[in-house]
């Protein structure tokens, strides 16, 4: 099989793994006992709280254990709307489902919500936050980098408008965390969300950075768990295991961006000059993340390509959010103000560490003919023929 659809999640790390195990074995105490096995995992979950920290230039005490990486979004945006008692965010148009739907759930609260609009390459103005501003908005959402279209986006300029207005900024790291190096002071911002799965550790764990003195309520009241300010027992060999792979992947970080970006580019490359009619949608170069490769092929549905690239065994992933049981185009590549044809025909490639320059080989020697044999088919195409012989 050729896995590229690492955005969507990655396999996990052999370390992760190994230290796994002993948690679901010897290592089951409720952290929050008192006796000395419950004090041994605590101490595990504490170790990994420093790793966390470490990865984001942060302080432990900032960094709190979440289920998800939504359920940190969620927190993030919930718990700064109830603390803060303001009545607007901003946000962009092109965030993840977590952000977008909380905001469209918050609108129906009677919340409101702007939406910024990107410029074609999905990258977000800094002045438009400015312009956003009103005296009653009580967050800025924006995420570190696109999950569709890898565009990295300009937070550090952005920190230095909610700082002058001092409104707090949220980012939602989770496609970035474990891939590039993060300083939360450099970037300015005050909430950061991350999700294990995303490198290399286990699903169904994530965390919230939050800055000292942020001032935010809990979204989950129960018992005193993270300092008790977000409840429930600590998925103990999840938070180990996202320990595990955080720590190796930060070791091999260097090495393999230089590794994948050369993949990618190898990817997009080939792409763009073997197979026409194709358009590479995101930025180009160091504004884009090191795995992320997104095409779309003019004339033919990304869903169809994608079915027949799973019968040879290679697995990638659509723009569109057809996958979540809608037939609309991306929300994200319509905000880029890509047509719904070139919407419909895009394909995300996301590329991790187990993949190969021979990956590449063998995904071009299935996608060129596979591409030409659906425009065969396409009325799109045929149109598009008879067009030319006029
Ligand atoms: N934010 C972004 C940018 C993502 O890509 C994802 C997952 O795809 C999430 C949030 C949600 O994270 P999780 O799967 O841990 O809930």
């Amino acid at each position: 099989m050729i896995y590229l659809d690492n955005a969507a999640t990655t396999p996990l790390h052999p370390k992760a793994r190994a230290a796994m195990l002993p948690y679901l074995n010897e290592f089951f105490a409720n952290p929050s006992s008192v006796y000395t096995p419950a004090r041994q995992v605590r101490k595990a979950i504490d170790e990994v709280r420093q790793v966390v920290a470490n990865a984001l230039c942060a302080n432990s005490n900032e960094i709190y254990f979440t289920s998800s990486g939504t359920e940190a979004c969620n927190w993030a945006i919930k718990g700064i709307l109830e603390a803060s008692k303001g009545r607007h965010i901003i946000t962009s148009a092109i965030e993840h489902h977590a952000v977008f739907h909380t905001g469209e759930h918050l609108a129906k609260l009677g919340y409101d919500i702007t939406y910024l609009p990107t410029d074609s390459t999905g990258c977000v103005e800094p002045e438009a936050v400015a312009h956003a501003v009103r005296p009653d908005t009580c967050l800025v959402s924006i995420m570190l980098a696109n999950n569709e279209v890898g565009t990295i986006q300009p937070l550090s300029k952005i920190s230095k408008i909610t700082q002058k207005y001092n409104i707090p900024l949220y980012t939602d790291a989770v496609q970035v965390v474990g891939h590039m190096p993060i300083n939360v002071d450099e970037l300015g911002v005050d909430l950061l969300s991350l999700s294990s799965h995303k490198f290399y550790g286990p699903k169904g764990v994530g965390a919230l950075y939050i800055r000292k003195g942020t001032n935010i309520a809990s979204i989950v009241h129960g018992g005193m768990q993270e300092r008790g300010r977000h409840a429930g027992t600590e998925n103990v060999m999840g938070i180990v295991g996202m320990g595990a792979a955080l720590t190796a992947v930060l070791e091999e970080m260097s090495a393999e961006s230089k590794r994948l970006t050369a993949l990618r580019d190898r990817l997009i490359q080939e792409i763009l000059t073997k197979i026409p009619h194709t358009k590479l949608n995101g930025a180009i170069g160091d504004n884009r993340l090191n795995g992320n490769v997104n095409i779309s092929f003019r004339f033919i549905e990304g869903e169809s390509l994608l079915l027949h690239l799973d019968m040879n065994g290679i697995y990638a992933s659509t723009g569109s959010a057809c996958s979540s049981g809608s037939l609309d185009p991306s929300h994200v590549l319509m905000a880029m103000g890509l047509s719904h044809e070139l919407a419909n025909g895009a394909i995300r490639f996301s590329l991790g560490r187990e993949n190969t320059d021979d990956d590449i080989d063998k995904l071009m020697a299935v996608l060129e003919p596979t591409v030409q044999k659906l425009r065969d088919l396409s009325p799109l195409y045929d149109d598009y023929r008879k067009h030319l012989q006029k």
